[in-house]
């Protein structure tokens, strides 16, 4: 039996068959699957393909372009469900969720007929680069930059733990231009082909248990057409936040399936493990923190579903607030369950055999990224409580 979510007081029933057939796909797959994949160093190209075929990965893009037409609601029902089966897809959190976005929002027609179809249908992926070694979790401090020379924009900086550089088409760089009115720095939005000329990506070693690898970014002078740039020049701040709250909806599904594939083998493991006379489910000490973990998890999807509802609903203010708040939780409530999961299967947790114990490092990336814990605890001190602030 798995632990299940979904109600249908708070969920459609479209949402709900939704859910159950995403489901399906990540059970035949499954986290054999998966760790094979792991094992042997590749991507998870061939549940990339299929579900990109049946439409899941393009779920919320445009009807015009391939897409199904719905929102990030139905994105992160489709990512949350094959993250509980053991089988995520993190670079949903960025292909059709970041790039995919914000193409479809401002992206000029010229690219929206390039990419949305592929990035639909999944035979196109994106990047996404906007961390940089000196700037971290301050991405105002941003040094990448772009500078024009004739119609063409020549590229230049480095960036760092960009996921997913290898196998994508392209990867959207968050850069900066000088306004030429005040002379002040702005941020802006480019499309960087993974074949141009002085775009050099080299893996970072990480001890994560994923397909997808992480990359550091070397942009020398790249030449970049006039068309590379997304959208306005003058508007690069809320194209970009029109990303960045589907990326932290996306992260917060992520973080849900993973404790919700860990909580399942607990459990199951709970009511069949003997060594005293009853099952070990049955002591409190190990049944409560298990209660608590699918609580907590309950708790942030109802969040995660707000989050989504309001910028699907285009409430971009409300939703950036909800988004942060969601994928909090839910990375928290992740943590929490994958540290209880691993708990209660003793020495198990830590074998290779139940494959529990890789995911206490994967739990950790939604604490940190894309946003560390810190600094959305920041936000939510600053913009919603008015605290002062420390930096
Ligand atoms: C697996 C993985 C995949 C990633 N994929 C991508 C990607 O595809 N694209 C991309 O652009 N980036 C990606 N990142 C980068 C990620 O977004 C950053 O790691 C994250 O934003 C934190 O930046 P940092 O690592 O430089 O930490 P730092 O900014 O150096 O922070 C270190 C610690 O200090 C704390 N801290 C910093 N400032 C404050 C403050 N003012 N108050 C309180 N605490 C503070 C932080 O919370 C953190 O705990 C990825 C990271 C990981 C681990």
């Amino acid at each position: 039996m798995s632990v299940t979510f979904g109600n249908a007081l708070v969920e459609s029933a479209e949402h709900r068959d939704l859910r159950a057939s995403v489901a399906a796909l990540g059970k035949r797959y499954g986290r054999g699957y998966f760790t094979a994949a792991v094992k042997a160093g590749r991507p998870v190209d061939e549940l990339w393909r299929e579900a990109g075929r049946l439409g899941y990965l393009g779920v919320s893009i445009p009807e015009e372009y391939g897409g199904g037409g719905a929102g990030i609601s139905e994105l992160a029902i489709v990512l949350e469900e094959l993250g509980a089966t053991g089988a995520p897809l993190l670079l949903m959190v960025v292909s059709p969720a970041i790039c995919g976005t914000v193409i479809a929002r401002f992206g000029t027609p010229e690219q929206k007929r390039r990419w949305l179809p592929g990035l639909a249908d999944g035979s196109l992926r994106m990047a996404f680069g906007i961390t940089e070694p000196d700037a971290g979790s301050n991405s105002h401090r941003i040094t990448t930059t772009a500078r024009r020379d004739g119609t063409d924009w020549l590229l230049s900086g480095r960036k760092v733990f960009i996921s997913g550089v290898d196998i994508a088409d392209a990867t959207l760089v968050v850069g900066r231009t000088e306004d030429a009115r005040t002379g002040k720095l702005k941020p802006c939005l480019f499309i960087v082909e993974r074949g141009a000329p002085g775009f050099e990506f080299r893996p970072v070693e990480m001890e994560i248990a994923a397909p997808e690898k992480q990359f550091q970014l070397f942009l020398d002078e790249v030449r970049l057409p006039a068309e590379a740039l997304v959208g306005d020049e003058d508007a690069g701040l809320l194209q970009l936040f029109a990303g960045l709250n589907p990326e932290r909806v996306m992260t917060a599904a992520f973080s849900l399936g993973l404790g919700r594939y860990a909580l399942t083998v607990a459990v199951e493991y709970a009511r069949t493990r003997q060594v005293w006379r009853t099952p070990i489910g049955a002591h409190q000490a190990i049944a409560h923190p298990l209660a608590e973990a699918h609580i907590a998890l309950e708790m942030a999807a109802l969040m995660t579903r707000k989050a989504a509802f309001l910028y699907d609903a285009g409430d971009d203010l409300a939703a950036g607030e909800a988004a942060n708040m969601a994928k909090y939780a839910a990375a928290e409530a992740g943590a929490r369950a994958v540290d209880q999961a691993v708990h209660t299967l003793g020495g198990n947790g830590l074998t290779a055999e139940y494959g529990l114990a890789s995911l206490l490092t994967a739990s950790r990336v939604g604490r940190i990224a894309p946003v560390s814990r810190e600094m959305i605890l920041n936000f939510v001190s600053h913009h919603t409580l008015g605290l002062p602030k420390s930096y």
